[in-house]
Protein backbone atom coordinates (compact mmCIF):
# COMPACT_ATOMS: atom_id res chain seq x y z
CA UNK A 1 0.00 0.00 0.00
CA UNK A 2 2.85 2.53 0.87
CA UNK A 3 4.78 1.85 -2.38
CA UNK A 4 1.24 2.19 -4.58
CA UNK A 5 0.84 5.69 -2.59
CA UNK A 6 4.59 6.19 -2.76
CA UNK A 7 4.77 5.81 -7.07
CA UNK A 8 1.54 7.60 -7.54
CA UNK A 9 2.57 10.60 -5.40
CA UNK A 10 5.98 11.04 -6.81
CA UNK A 11 3.79 11.58 -10.87
CA UNK A 12 2.26 14.00 -9.21
CA UNK A 13 -1.61 12.20 -8.13
CA UNK A 14 -3.49 13.15 -5.24
CA UNK A 15 -4.84 10.51 -3.06
CA UNK A 16 -8.74 10.24 -2.30
CA UNK A 17 -9.43 7.44 0.38
CA UNK A 18 -12.87 5.65 1.56
CA UNK A 19 -12.23 3.46 5.05
CA UNK A 20 -15.82 0.76 4.61
CA UNK A 21 -16.25 -2.46 6.33
CA UNK A 22 -16.87 -3.83 3.16
CA UNK A 23 -20.27 -5.52 2.08
CA UNK A 24 -20.41 -2.17 -0.24
CA UNK A 25 -23.75 -0.38 -1.60
CA UNK A 26 -24.72 2.39 -3.35
CA UNK A 27 -23.83 4.62 -0.03
CA UNK A 28 -19.86 3.29 0.00
CA UNK A 29 -20.17 3.84 -4.42
CA UNK A 30 -21.17 7.59 -3.99
CA UNK A 31 -17.93 7.88 -1.97
CA UNK A 32 -15.75 6.44 -4.54
CA UNK A 33 -17.53 8.43 -7.46
CA UNK A 34 -16.96 11.76 -5.50
CA UNK A 35 -13.40 10.77 -4.76
CA UNK A 36 -13.08 9.55 -8.33
CA UNK A 37 -13.49 13.82 -9.53
CA UNK A 38 -11.08 15.19 -7.41
CA UNK A 39 -8.23 12.71 -6.85
CA UNK A 40 -6.02 10.49 -9.45
CA UNK A 41 -5.61 7.62 -7.06
CA UNK A 42 -8.41 6.46 -5.02
CA UNK A 43 -7.78 3.95 -2.69
CA UNK A 44 -10.82 2.13 -0.75
CA UNK A 45 -10.31 0.15 2.21
CA UNK A 46 -12.34 -3.19 3.03
CA UNK A 47 -11.59 -4.05 6.59
CA UNK A 48 -14.54 -5.31 9.55
CA UNK A 49 -12.62 -4.04 11.97
CA UNK A 50 -13.19 -5.69 15.36
CA UNK A 51 -11.88 -3.25 17.95
CA UNK A 52 -15.40 -1.72 16.96
CA UNK A 53 -17.64 -3.96 17.87
CA UNK A 54 -18.69 -4.81 21.72
CA UNK A 55 -18.42 -8.19 22.99
CA UNK A 56 -22.10 -9.34 22.33
CA UNK A 57 -21.82 -7.19 18.99
CA UNK A 58 -22.47 -8.96 15.38
CA UNK A 59 -18.71 -8.96 14.72
CA UNK A 60 -18.71 -12.44 13.31
CA UNK A 61 -21.67 -12.21 11.62
CA UNK A 62 -21.19 -8.96 9.92
CA UNK A 63 -21.72 -9.80 6.06
CA UNK A 64 -18.56 -9.98 4.02
CA UNK A 65 -18.25 -10.75 0.53
CA UNK A 66 -15.01 -9.25 -1.10
CA UNK A 67 -16.33 -10.64 -4.94
CA UNK A 68 -19.26 -8.43 -4.97
CA UNK A 69 -17.15 -5.21 -3.42
CA UNK A 70 -15.09 -5.47 -6.49
CA UNK A 71 -18.24 -5.51 -8.65
CA UNK A 72 -19.24 -2.50 -6.83
CA UNK A 73 -15.79 -0.55 -7.09
CA UNK A 74 -15.04 -1.39 -10.62
CA UNK A 75 -19.13 0.00 -11.35
CA UNK A 76 -18.44 2.74 -9.39
CA UNK A 77 -15.12 3.83 -11.52
CA UNK A 78 -12.54 1.69 -10.03
CA UNK A 79 -10.05 1.98 -7.30
CA UNK A 80 -6.90 0.56 -5.48
CA UNK A 81 -8.31 -1.81 -3.13
CA UNK A 82 -6.96 -2.05 0.20
CA UNK A 83 -8.00 -5.44 2.46
CA UNK A 84 -6.06 -5.80 5.42
CA UNK A 85 -5.85 -8.61 7.91
CA UNK A 86 -6.42 -8.34 11.41
CA UNK A 87 -2.86 -9.13 12.48
CA UNK A 88 -1.40 -6.63 9.63
CA UNK A 89 -3.53 -3.64 11.50
CA UNK A 90 -3.13 -5.28 14.61
CA UNK A 91 0.30 -6.62 14.70
CA UNK A 92 0.07 -5.45 18.48
CA UNK A 93 -3.07 -6.52 19.21
CA UNK A 94 -4.52 -3.39 19.61
CA UNK A 95 -3.01 -2.96 23.06
CA UNK A 96 -2.66 1.20 22.46
CA UNK A 97 -5.87 2.60 20.96
CA UNK A 98 -6.95 6.20 20.79
CA UNK A 99 -9.78 7.90 23.04
CA UNK A 100 -11.20 10.99 21.77
CA UNK A 101 -13.27 12.41 24.89
CA UNK A 102 -16.48 13.47 25.07
CA UNK A 103 -17.96 13.02 21.70
CA UNK A 104 -16.91 9.30 21.87
CA UNK A 105 -19.26 8.84 25.31
CA UNK A 106 -22.59 10.03 24.11
CA UNK A 107 -25.44 8.66 22.36
CA UNK A 108 -23.66 5.57 19.74
CA UNK A 109 -20.93 5.85 22.50
CA UNK A 110 -23.16 5.44 25.56
CA UNK A 111 -25.18 2.78 23.51
CA UNK A 112 -21.42 1.06 22.81
CA UNK A 113 -19.12 1.92 24.78
CA UNK A 114 -16.09 1.11 23.38
CA UNK A 115 -17.07 1.99 19.69
CA UNK A 116 -15.41 4.96 18.91
CA UNK A 117 -12.17 3.65 20.27
CA UNK A 118 -11.82 1.29 17.87
CA UNK A 119 -13.09 3.53 14.94
CA UNK A 120 -10.67 6.68 16.17
CA UNK A 121 -8.13 4.00 16.22
CA UNK A 122 -8.48 1.99 12.79
CA UNK A 123 -9.40 5.03 10.80
CA UNK A 124 -6.09 6.21 12.07
CA UNK A 125 -3.97 3.16 11.25
CA UNK A 126 -5.49 3.13 7.61
CA UNK A 127 -4.36 6.75 6.94
CA UNK A 128 -1.41 5.60 8.33
CA UNK A 129 -1.05 2.91 5.46
CA UNK A 130 -3.04 5.16 2.82
CA UNK A 131 -1.68 8.00 3.36
CA UNK A 132 -4.78 9.60 1.59
CA UNK A 133 -5.14 13.54 1.18
CA UNK A 134 -8.79 13.47 1.64
CA UNK A 135 -10.95 10.71 3.20
CA UNK A 136 -14.19 10.69 2.62
CA UNK A 137 -17.10 9.73 5.31
CA UNK A 138 -21.13 9.45 5.09
CA UNK A 139 -23.15 11.51 6.79
CA UNK A 140 -25.04 8.72 7.83
CA UNK A 141 -22.40 8.23 10.76
CA UNK A 142 -22.69 11.88 12.09
CA UNK A 143 -21.07 11.02 15.43
CA UNK A 144 -18.29 8.95 13.89
CA UNK A 145 -17.55 11.93 11.53
CA UNK A 146 -17.31 14.53 14.62
CA UNK A 147 -15.27 11.66 16.43
CA UNK A 148 -12.79 11.45 13.08
CA UNK A 149 -12.59 15.01 12.96
CA UNK A 150 -11.34 15.43 16.61
CA UNK A 151 -9.33 12.28 16.35
CA UNK A 152 -7.25 14.02 12.97
CA UNK A 153 -7.22 17.36 14.76
CA UNK A 154 -5.37 15.77 17.89
CA UNK A 155 -3.16 13.89 15.92
CA UNK A 156 0.27 13.88 16.59
CA UNK A 157 1.13 11.72 13.20
CA UNK A 158 2.01 13.75 10.40
CA UNK A 159 0.10 11.52 7.55
CA UNK A 160 -3.09 11.82 9.80
CA UNK A 161 -3.36 15.48 10.87
CA UNK A 162 -2.69 16.55 7.16
CA UNK A 163 -5.97 14.78 6.30
CA UNK A 164 -8.69 16.68 4.57
CA UNK A 165 -12.27 15.01 6.58
CA UNK A 166 -14.87 15.31 3.83
CA UNK A 167 -18.64 14.29 4.72
CA UNK A 168 -20.89 13.12 1.99
CA UNK A 169 -24.74 12.84 1.69
CA UNK A 170 -26.35 9.87 3.20
CA UNK A 171 -27.59 7.61 0.20
CA UNK A 172 -31.34 6.15 0.74
CA UNK A 173 -33.42 3.50 -1.02
CA UNK A 174 -36.83 4.63 -2.57
CA UNK A 175 -38.73 4.29 0.68
CA UNK A 176 -36.36 6.64 2.78
CA UNK A 177 -34.52 3.83 4.24
CA UNK A 178 -30.55 4.68 4.39
CA UNK A 179 -28.68 2.23 2.93
CA UNK A 180 -26.79 -0.04 5.32
CA UNK A 181 -24.84 -2.89 5.31
CA UNK A 182 -26.70 -3.98 8.00
CA UNK A 183 -29.88 -4.25 6.07
CA UNK A 184 -29.13 -7.45 4.80
CA UNK A 185 -30.13 -8.54 8.10
CA UNK A 186 -34.04 -7.36 7.83
CA UNK A 187 -36.75 -9.28 6.81
CA UNK A 188 -39.24 -7.71 4.51
CA UNK A 189 -41.46 -6.81 7.45
CA UNK A 190 -38.91 -5.22 9.24
CA UNK A 191 -37.74 -3.36 6.05
CA UNK A 192 -41.28 -1.94 6.25
CA UNK A 193 -41.10 -1.36 9.92
CA UNK A 194 -37.67 0.62 9.24
CA UNK A 195 -39.69 3.13 7.56
CA UNK A 196 -40.68 5.02 10.00
CA UNK A 197 -36.91 6.05 10.94
CA UNK A 198 -36.83 8.51 7.86
CA UNK A 199 -40.55 8.83 9.06
CA UNK A 200 -39.71 10.38 12.01
CA UNK A 201 -36.93 12.81 10.99
CA UNK A 202 -38.84 14.40 8.02
CA UNK A 203 -41.45 14.67 10.37
CA UNK A 204 -39.71 16.55 12.77
CA UNK A 205 -38.34 18.04 10.31
CA UNK A 206 -40.85 19.71 8.87
CA UNK A 207 -42.44 20.84 12.71
CA UNK A 208 -39.15 22.38 12.44
CA UNK A 209 -39.61 24.09 9.36
CA UNK A 210 -43.55 25.35 10.98
CA UNK A 211 -40.87 26.85 13.90
CA UNK A 212 -41.28 24.20 16.70
CA UNK A 213 -37.91 25.34 17.94
CA UNK A 214 -38.36 22.69 21.46
CA UNK A 215 -36.03 20.59 22.14
CA UNK A 216 -39.12 17.94 23.84
CA UNK A 217 -41.69 18.49 21.28
CA UNK A 218 -39.58 17.40 18.66
CA UNK A 219 -38.26 14.84 20.21
CA UNK A 220 -41.50 13.82 21.01
CA UNK A 221 -43.15 13.82 17.64
CA UNK A 222 -39.97 11.56 16.67
CA UNK A 223 -41.30 9.25 19.54
CA UNK A 224 -45.00 9.02 18.56
CA UNK A 225 -44.21 8.04 14.75
CA UNK A 226 -41.46 5.23 15.74
CA UNK A 227 -43.66 3.37 19.04
CA UNK A 228 -46.46 3.38 16.50
CA UNK A 229 -44.39 0.60 14.69
CA UNK A 230 -44.88 -2.54 17.26
CA UNK A 231 -41.53 -4.30 16.27
CA UNK A 232 -39.25 -1.35 16.98
CA UNK A 233 -37.77 -0.58 19.80
CA UNK A 234 -36.25 3.11 20.31
CA UNK A 235 -32.68 3.30 21.90
CA UNK A 236 -32.80 7.02 20.95
CA UNK A 237 -34.18 9.81 19.25
CA UNK A 238 -33.21 12.90 20.08
CA UNK A 239 -32.52 16.73 19.02
CA UNK A 240 -29.55 18.09 19.36
CA UNK A 241 -26.56 20.73 18.64
CA UNK A 242 -25.41 19.31 15.09
CA UNK A 243 -21.45 20.52 15.87
CA UNK A 244 -20.86 18.72 19.63
CA UNK A 245 -24.06 16.73 19.56
CA UNK A 246 -24.98 18.40 22.60
CA UNK A 247 -28.55 18.92 24.58
CA UNK A 248 -30.46 22.47 24.62
CA UNK A 249 -33.95 22.88 25.46
CA UNK A 250 -34.73 25.61 22.88
CA UNK A 251 -33.02 26.20 19.22
CA UNK A 252 -32.37 29.22 17.47
CA UNK A 253 -33.21 30.79 14.61
CA UNK A 254 -30.04 29.70 12.07
CA UNK A 255 -28.80 26.72 14.24
CA UNK A 256 -27.80 23.76 12.66
CA UNK A 257 -29.56 20.68 14.80
CA UNK A 258 -29.30 17.19 13.94
CA UNK A 259 -31.43 14.78 14.94
CA UNK A 260 -30.28 11.01 15.83
CA UNK A 261 -32.39 8.06 15.99
CA UNK A 262 -30.77 4.74 16.85
CA UNK A 263 -33.54 1.50 16.69
CA UNK A 264 -33.66 -2.17 16.97
CA UNK A 265 -35.78 -4.33 15.25
CA UNK A 266 -35.38 -7.55 16.12
CA UNK A 267 -31.28 -8.34 16.91
CA UNK A 268 -30.45 -5.29 14.00
CA UNK A 269 -29.69 -2.01 15.30
CA UNK A 270 -30.01 0.81 12.69
CA UNK A 271 -28.98 4.30 12.94
CA UNK A 272 -29.53 7.59 10.71
CA UNK A 273 -30.09 10.84 11.28
CA UNK A 274 -31.05 14.55 9.80
CA UNK A 275 -29.34 17.93 9.99
CA UNK A 276 -31.95 20.74 9.59
CA UNK A 277 -31.34 24.28 9.89
CA UNK A 278 -33.90 26.31 12.22
CA UNK A 279 -35.28 28.84 10.08
P1 LIG B 1 -19.22 1.21 6.77
O1 LIG B 1 -18.77 0.25 5.70
O2 LIG B 1 -20.62 1.00 7.22
O3 LIG B 1 -18.23 1.35 7.88
O4 LIG B 1 -19.26 2.64 6.06
C1 LIG B 1 -18.13 3.15 5.40
C2 LIG B 1 -18.40 4.59 5.02
O5 LIG B 1 -19.53 4.66 4.17
C3 LIG B 1 -18.71 5.46 6.24
O6 LIG B 1 -18.12 6.74 6.06
C4 LIG B 1 -20.20 5.55 6.19
O7 LIG B 1 -20.72 6.71 6.80
C5 LIG B 1 -20.45 5.57 4.71
N1 LIG B 1 -21.83 5.16 4.43
C6 LIG B 1 -22.46 4.07 4.93
N2 LIG B 1 -23.75 4.06 4.53
C7 LIG B 1 -23.93 5.18 3.79
C8 LIG B 1 -25.06 5.76 3.11
N3 LIG B 1 -26.25 5.17 3.12
N4 LIG B 1 -24.86 6.92 2.45
C9 LIG B 1 -23.64 7.52 2.44
N5 LIG B 1 -22.56 7.05 3.06
C10 LIG B 1 -22.69 5.88 3.73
Amino acid sequence: MHQIVADARASGATVGCIPTMGYLHDGHASLIRAASKKHRLVVVSIFVNPTQFGPSEDFERYPRNLDHDLKVVAEAGGAVVFAPTVEEMYPDGARSTIHIPQISEILEGASRPTHFDGVATVVSRLFEAMHPDEAFFGQKDLQQTLVIEHMVSASEIDDVRNVTVTVLPTQREHNGLARSSRNVYLTAEDREDATAIYRALTGASEKMADGENSRANIEAAMRRTLDSVSGLTVDYAVAVEASTLQTKDLFISGEQVALLIAVRLGRTRLIDNMVVKMP
